[in-house]
């Protein structure tokens, strides 16, 4: 019998279809056997240095293949029809996350969970959340939900769940935004609150004159249209300032935090409170 060290490193070194043939057979079983996380990545006040808000990122801890990002669990997950539990089980975990936190003294933020398309779509999606809220006891308040421009195409169903769900009192993110090629006209009719400016935007952000037209423009829709404006990726000291500068006043990146477990997120919200991550980047 292989030690579990030894055994991780064979698993590490199997051929990617052997690795993928794994993730399938072994994701229908990662909920009960308690092998998903959830990271926490910081939203930060760009001018007062507050950690506003937080994002949960789902991981998968496999026994053997070590952390597996949601990149590769997602698409497994809509393909064996998983989505829903694994989407239901994240909703929950992040709630009572939240909630948990609020007990414990801390200042209450808002936490943001991403939904798949087929959570989106799906009837069950408003009774669900309506579900966790009443169960976890958590304000809808201290819910966002984050969509993306892809998902909105069915126009008349997108604004019907968008309206119950804001019925609940919970916020509505448009994620990656830019990226989706979506209809503007329709943003308007749209019940959202945040338009989350994609990180593909904010990578080249201070060398390419491109990237920051769009970013600007996006920052003036948002502006106009009374919607807040978060950007993604932010990653230098230089994206941090282009940004402030420019009124977009919310932001998430590595150079506040990667996303971390529920323990480390606590210590990194006292380290970017303190300003300390100016200095760097
Ligand atoms: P997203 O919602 O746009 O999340 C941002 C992604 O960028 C995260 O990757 C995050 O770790 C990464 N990121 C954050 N700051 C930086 C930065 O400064 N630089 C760079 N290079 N990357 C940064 P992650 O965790 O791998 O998630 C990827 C995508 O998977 C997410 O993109 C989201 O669309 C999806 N996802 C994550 N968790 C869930 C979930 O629970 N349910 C569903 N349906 N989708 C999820
Ligand atoms: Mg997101
Ligand atoms: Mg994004
Ligand atoms: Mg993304």
């Amino acid at each position: 019998m292989k030690d579990n060290i030894s055994e991780k490193t064979h698993w590490h070194l199997v051929d990617t279809t052997k690795r993928k043939t794994k993730l399938y057979t072994d994701l229908p079983k990662a909920i009960e056997r308690e092998e998903l996380r959830l990271h926490y990545q910081p939203k930060v006040d760009l001018v007062t240095n507050k950690v506003i808000g937080v994002e949960a990122l789902v991981r998968w801890e496999h026994p053997k293949l070590g952390l597996i990002y949601p990149n590769d669990i997602i698409p497994i997950a809509e393909e064996l029809g998983e989505i829903t539990s694994i989407g239901n089980w994240v909703i929950r975990t992040a709630c009572q996350q939240n909630k948990k936190w609020q007990e414990n003294g801390y200042t209450p933020i808002i936490m943001s969970v991403n939904l798949s398309m087929q959570q989106f779509t799906s009837d069950e999606l408003v009774s669900t959340v309506k579900g966790v809220l009443n169960d976890t006891l958590l304000s809808a308040h201290y819910l966002e939900l984050e969509i993306t421009e892809s998902m909105t195409a069915n126009v008349p169903a997108t604004i019907s769940t968008l309206k119950r769900l804001k019925s609940l009192g919970l916020k509505i993110s448009v994620d990656d935004f830019g990226t989706g090629y979506s209809n503007l006209a329709h943003l308007k009719n749209f019940p959202v609150d945040v338009l989350k400016i994609d990180q593909s935007f904010i990578k080249d952000l201070i060398q390419n004159p491109i990237d920051q037209a769009i970013v600007k423009t996006i920052i003036h829709l948002a502006s106009d249209l009374n919607l807040e404006v978060v950007a993604e990726g932010i990653e230098t000291s230089e994206h941090y300032q282009f940004l402030k500068e420019h009124k977009c006043l919310i932001g998430q990146g590595y150079l506040f935090s990667k996303p971390v477990d529920s323990h480390t997120f606590i210590e990194k919200v006292h380290y970017i409170e303190s300003g300390k991550y100016r200095s760097l980047g």
